[in-house]
């Protein structure tokens, strides 16, 4: 099919203050009509998108250095995914999976069992957001076990519904006033390497001996259905565990029973230099959760994991109105397409040199920032008061507003508020890239 896309140039031209003019006047709209409980990033509204460029409606083109939280990894509008989804529109927008099949829901499981790591037997389900998935994948994974508890870790995030708020970590935003929480929910300390108290030679052993002891003392293993954790974490703040913990959970869980569970909401999809971040240990998850670059931009996510855990359910025990809805999974099977016919893959390892290397060199001049860490197309920095590990989320706010009125999208993470997190479109151009790190860097050297 030939269609007509509306491509944008990919360059950064800030034509109006930011907001102009167009956007004050739609926000106040925002702000009658939509729900105060909702944030915001960047105060313009958008029009168009394609690739790593954002054009709002005063004709701004904006870098995006978000891609709408690790959504769209093969790019705004990529093209695959807009010829997918309008000749699936055409064809049939919803049947219910669960009423009458059709092949989208199939094909899109069949790519993430055989994509997913290792090679035993897998099935997949398809759902409509992160959250839901978590929730299927505790469901499954206590049902498959019959047992209770769920571990989960410090500055994890996973979604925002009842079970997944009690998962989550943080208050402040997501759970202040929305209790009561779930229970069987049991929080392990988290390795965070930056501000590891402890020896930092022996953090994964002293972690793992820490996490270990927690379930057998006050859960005990025999009651555990999943360890769930990110393998990078996102909201959290881009933390990276330490070697060598990762494969020790997977390792702890398949000799007491317990279900491992990945969740790659965020890291997944050629984000971290992988196709999902789990490999770069070789680690092989009992259950993957999948979500936000899934489908280029279009809402669907997945749980894939061994196939015995996947069948442990009655039928009819799990499904739901839209899941794996055909539009989304048209989509899903052209970005999976991309990912693989354009190397993303290796073009996030790229991504992660080109990202890596500016942002070590302004640590290096910078005081301001303590740590830079993450891995491909998924980086962050850690503000800090000049020569203290003391979050810094004043020095963060003016350097994200730096950006914004120079035209560049960077969104904020961390539980202490004070990282800057770095999720370009994997398809971002080096001199696009090139160009939103210099203006980051203005931003910083003006606060030091
Ligand atoms: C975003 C996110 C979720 C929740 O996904 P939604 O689609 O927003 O429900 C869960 N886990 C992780 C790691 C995430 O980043």
């Amino acid at each position: 099919m030939t269609i007509t896309q509306n491509k944008l140039p990919q360059v950064r031209k800030v034509v109006t203050a930011i907001p102009g003019p167009k956007s004050t006047e739609a926000l106040k709209r925002r702000t009658e009509a939509t729900s105060g409980g909702l944030g915001m990033a960047i105060p313009v509204v958008i029009q168009r998108a394609h690739d790593a460029i954002l054009e709002d409606i005063d004709g701004n083109l904006i870098i995006d250095l978000g891609s709408g939280i690790g959504v769209t990894n093969v790019g705004n509008s990529a093209s695959r995914v807009v010829e997918n989804v309008i000749a699936q529109v055409q064809n049939f927008t919803h049947t219910c999976f669960t009423v009458a099949p059709y092949m989208g829901y199939i094909e899109v499981c069949e790519a993430l069992n055989r994509l997913t790591p290792g090679t035993h037997a897998k099935k997949s389900l398809l759902v409509n957001s992160g959250a839901e998935a978590v929730e299927n994948a505790v469901k499954i994974a206590r049902h498959y076990t019959k047992r209770p508890a769920i571990v989960v870790f410090e500055h994890s995030y996973h979604g925002r519904t009842n079970l997944t708020m009690a998962l989550t970590a943080k208050n402040m935003p997501y759970k202040e006033g929305f209790g009561p929480f779930a229970t069987e929910i049991y929080r392990m300390p988290m390795p965070y390497p930056y501000r590891w108290v402890g020896d930092k030679a022996t953090i994964t052993e002293d972690a793992l001996e820490m996490v270990t002891h927690k379930i057998e003392k006050e859960i005990g293993a025999h009651n555990v259905a999943a360890i769930l954790i990110e393998p990078i974490q996102g909201e959290g703040g881009f933390i990276v565990p330490p070697k060598g913990f990762l494969p020790g959970l997977s390792e702890y869980s398949s000799k007491n029973g317990i279900v491992f569970i990945a969740d790659e909401v965020q890291t997944g999809f050629a984000r971290t230099g992988h196709l999902f971040a789990v490999e770069e240990e070789s680690v092989v998850p009992d259950i993957m959760i999948t979500a936000k670059g899934i489908a280029g931009g279009l809402p669907l996510a997945a749980v894939t994991g061994r196939a015995e855990i996947m069948d442990s359910s009655h039928a009819s025990g799990l499904g739901g109105t839209f899941g794996g809805n055909p539009i989304a999974c048209a989509a899903a099977l052209g970005a999976i397409a991309t990912i693989e016919e354009e190397k993303l893959v290796e073009r996030s390892r790229h991504i992660g040199e080109i990202l890596g290397s500016s942002l070590r060199a302004m640590a290096a001049k910078y005081p301001v920032i303590g740590e830079v860490r993450g891995r491909g197309a998924m980086q962050a920095i850690e503000l800090v008061v000049p020569g203290t590990t003391e979050p810094n989320g004043a020095a963060m706010a003016s350097v994200i507003a730096h950006c914004q009125k120079n035209g560049v999208l960077v969104l904020s993470a961390g539980t202490y508020g004070n990282v800057i997190r770095f999720l370009p479109p994997v398809v971002i151009t080096d001199e696009l890239l090139k160009d939103a790190l210099s203006v980051l860097e203005e931003g910083i050297a003006a606060i030091a």
